[in-house]
């Protein structure tokens, strides 16, 4: 794929005018739909051809071994990975004797579209068969976010020019065969056929399929049925067998008549139900869906949506690519999100097998800041997920023998799955990352009721075990050695300055929310004692300084190591680990993604505004975005410290990652972080949104290109509308309470009849820091036009 966007420039769709089969994998993720719960890749309707196919269901995963040349201690033995589930999105085609097939016969028109706001991908296909019959296939489909076990498709055949046999075969299909696997290591396992069945049956219009995972032992259920119109003469004929069931629609139609098939599809799973408690769940969410119809789906998915973009909308004026982008990025961080209702946010969401469907440290420094000020009950549930694993992150913390909860670098259902410890076991901050969103959800909906159920014991536990992975040394500072920060380019440094500031926050929040609920602070054994520690430990946190004005070590000597030959790396040895030994990257001074930026970020209260400018010059220069998570950081700080180009362009990278395929790997899922980031990258770059103790701060300040940036939020209770135009920000609020909010350091108080505004100051910035050679954000103004 060539690093441009095949899909038009348009607000509110993401088109794609004519099919590219080179770009199959990539508009496959681009066109996933989901809810959360159910994550169907954007393959075409007939199943074939395919770059991958995909059907997944959060959490339903298999367990495969993992083998290690030199086993150690703490080691995790097995891993897991997300599945292809049964396929239930599949309608075979034939015209006539041939199986319709883009490959083959004339493919006269071929448009798909992902809308937005209807949340549904629409497909028109005119073809005419090697034979010579033309025919017209319309499809719509939508995985529903009212009625979260159902996915839906409106699938039409019209005849042209002459009468046509039509047959449909409408399945489920379990263990399709999967291509092969690429050495590339981010890419996930393929477990070949991993679903044993249970039960099939088909009959009439409907049929089913149960299917247990070989060792995970998960059960899951797969139902569809149909709601077929066709000229009189059409016949249904209904098979199933272990691996399918196949509703057969047989019709003649002439010129201009058409055969209409609803298709309704219900998935079910757990590790405890019985096989008929998983029939019959099915059973009854395909009943519902039958009871809502086709029209009534359509418009629920179309209300969930409208009341979404009211609080969570962004406009752009000046750049309509950037403003396709954030909505494009909003609609899937929502599709990720919306009903995974207390399982994970994968780094991929559920629209591909990329890093085996583990979720990371992603969702809680990337994802839920967007999901908390726009669909807060989805970030709720997210971390509701993480509680539900302390039990996991327990054992993990007793095996690794600290204290407290370990939460794993990457998982499903909450056990350590990576296989590599340095960035894994030794990354730390993933702790203090939750009690971070834990913290901000907070603030951001002041729900005191999770607060003292959920969050109060997450920011315990991961308090505990900071306490008992540092050490409070002779010269009175408290020390977290040997820990992997974000930066995946150092491992195993003392004191990584972003971990050391992320738990000192960590242990303050618990420290104070042990106050606020001092009973559930007991029964969790919470004593005085223990809050003095970590208060202690928090008021003693070691910062490391190295000598170099200005520069704040992204941990302990960091400085002093030799800088990484850029001059003598070629532009193709990027990624730099799929090229070099991590041993020879983790003893130099480069940066996979932003670290110390992401602790200006994130603790910019410990940062001066120099400290700030000059850290960040500092570290551009070693920086070469070797993962995704990257841009947006560099763009919110960019624009902090007044480089509003260059965080234009750092915007630009983290929006159109996946709609341009920046990082040559959409193939295998989106990258939410990035897809999130974006937002961050406006709202919180450009609206300089931070959300802290006591209140919402705004500092926007626009680049050269933008117009206008229009942003809503919901925050405790409350909606809210910021517009930042190049002199001026109006704050409106839309719905709810007063509110004072902050512009620039300025308090102004908002009521709902009056939008407030105030003017905005110029920035003086230094010089604009460099990148590494060729590893400078491309130039917006250099994208064409069209983009
Ligand atoms: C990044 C991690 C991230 C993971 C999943 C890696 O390339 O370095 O920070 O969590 O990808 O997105």
């Amino acid at each position: 794929m060539p690093d441009s966007s095949p899909f038009p420039v348009d607000p509110w769709l993401v088109r794609e005018t004519e099919l590219h089969l080179e770009s199959l994998a990539q508009t496959e993720s681009v066109f996933a739909l989901a809810n959360g719960h159910i994550g169907l890749r954007g393959n075409l309707d007939e199943g074939e051809p395919y770059a991958l196919p995909g059907s997944y269901l959060n959490s339903v995963y298999e367990l495969r071994p993992l083998p290690y040349a030199e086993a150690g201690y703490g080691y995790p033995e097995s891993g897991q990975t997300v599945i292809n589930v049964t396929n239930g999105k599949l309608l075979r085609l034939l015209v006539d004797d041939e199986p319709f097939d883009v490959r083959y016969g004339d493919v006269e028109q071929h448009a798909r579209e992902l809308d937005l706001r209807d949340g549904v991908l629409r497909r028109e296909v005119c073809w005419t068969s090697p034979a010579g019959q033309a025919v017209r296939v319309s499809s719509v489909r939508l995985v529903s976010f009212t009625q979260r076990a159902i996915a839906a498709i409106s699938y039409e055949v019209e005849a042209i020019d002459a009468p046509a046999r039509i047959v449909v075969q409408s399945e489920l299909v379990a263990n399709e065969p999967l291509p092969a696997q690429e050495a590339d290591p981010r890419v996930g396992a393929v477990l070949a056929a991993p679903l044993e069945s249970e039960e099939h049956e088909a009959a009439g219009t409907a049929g089913f399929l149960i299917h247990r995972t070989k060792v995970s032992g998960l059960r899951l259920g797969a139902a569809m049925d149909h709601q077929i119109s066709g000229p009189p003469g059409t016949v249904v004929e209904a098979t199933s067998h272990a691996d399918t069931a196949r509703i057969t629609i047989t019709a003649r139609l002439e010129p201009g008549q058409r055969l209409r098939i609803v298709k309704l599809i219900a998935y079910g799973w757990s590790g405890v139900r019985s096989l008929p408690a998983i029939r019959d769940q099915v059973a009854a969410a395909l009943a519902a869906a039958r009871a809502t119809g086709w029209a009534g789906l359509l418009a629920e998915q179309r209300a969930y949506l409208d009341d979404f973009w009211a609080s969570a909308d962004v406009e752009v004026d000046g750049d309509p690519a950037i403003q396709q982008a954030v909505r494009f990025g909003l609609f899937h961080i929502l599709q990720a999100g919306a009903r995974a209702e207390q399982r994970p946010i994968a780094a991929k969401g559920l629209t591909g097998p990329g890093y085996d469907g583990h979720a990371f440290w992603d969702t809680e420094i990337f994802v839920l800041p967007t999901l908390m000020l726009t669909a807060p009950a989805a970030a709720a549930d997210a971390l509701r997920w993480r509680h539900a694993t302390l039990d996991s992150a327990r054992m993990r913390a007793r095996q690794l023998g600290l204290r407290g909860a370990a939460f794993p670098w990457r998982t499903i259902d909450g056990a350590e799955c990576s296989g590599y410890w340095p960035a894994g076991t030794a990354a730390f901050h993933i702790n203090a990352d939750i009690a971070y969103a834990v913290a901000q959800y907070v603030e951001a909906t002041g729900d005191v009721a999770f607060e003292e159920r959920i969050g109060l014991e997450l920011l315990v536990e991961t308090a505990r075990l900071f306490v008992s992975l540092g050490y409070m040394d002779a010269g009175g500072h408290f020390r977290i050695d040997g820990v992997t920060g974000p930066d995946e380019y150092s491992a195993i440094a003392d004191n990584n300055v972003y971990t050391n500031l992320m738990a000192q926050e960590n242990l303050r929040c618990a420290a104070d929310a042990a106050g606020r609920y001092p009973e559930k602070a007991r029964a969790l054994d919470v004593t005085e004692q223990e809050i003095a520690r970590w208060q202690q430990a928090a008021a003693a946190m070691y910062l490391p300084t190295d000598g170099v004005p200005g520069v704040t070590p992204q941990a302990e000597s960091f400085t002093k190591h030799e800088v990484w030959d850029f001059a003598a790396t070629a532009p193709d040895q990027y990624p730099l680990l799929l090229s070099f030994p991590y041993f020879d990257l983790y003893r130099r001074q480069v940066i996979k993604q932003a670290d110390l930026v992401l602790a200006l970020h994130l603790r910019g209260d410990a940062f001066s505004a120099e400290e700030k400018a000059s850290n960040f010059a500092y570290y551009e220069a070693l920086t070469v975005r070797d993962s995704s998570l990257s841009a947006a950081t560099q763009a919110v700080i960019a624009a902090e410290v007044g480089q509003l180009q260059l965080a234009y362009d750092y915007l630009a990278e983290a929006a159109l990652t996946d709609l341009h395929n920046l990082k040559h790997n959409v193939r295998d899922g989106l990258h939410l972080a990035a897809l999130a980031g974006g937002w961050s990258a406006l709202v919180a770059g450009f609206g300089g949104l931070r959300l802290q103790r006591g209140g919402l701060l705004f500092a926007p300040r626009l680049p050269v290109g933008i117009d206008r940036l229009a942003f809503h939020l919901i925050y405790r209770g409350r909606r809210l509308r910021v517009e930042v135009m190049a002199m001026e920000a109006t704050y409106c609020l839309l719905v709810g309470e007063p509110l004072t909010v902050r512009h620039h350091g300025e308090a102004i108080a908002l009521t709902a009849e009056h939008a407030v505004t105030r003017s905005i100051a110029a920035i003086a910035a230094g010089p604009r820091p460099t990148q590494p050679p060729g590893r400078a954000p491309r130039p917006r103004s250099a994208l064409p036009a069209s983009d």
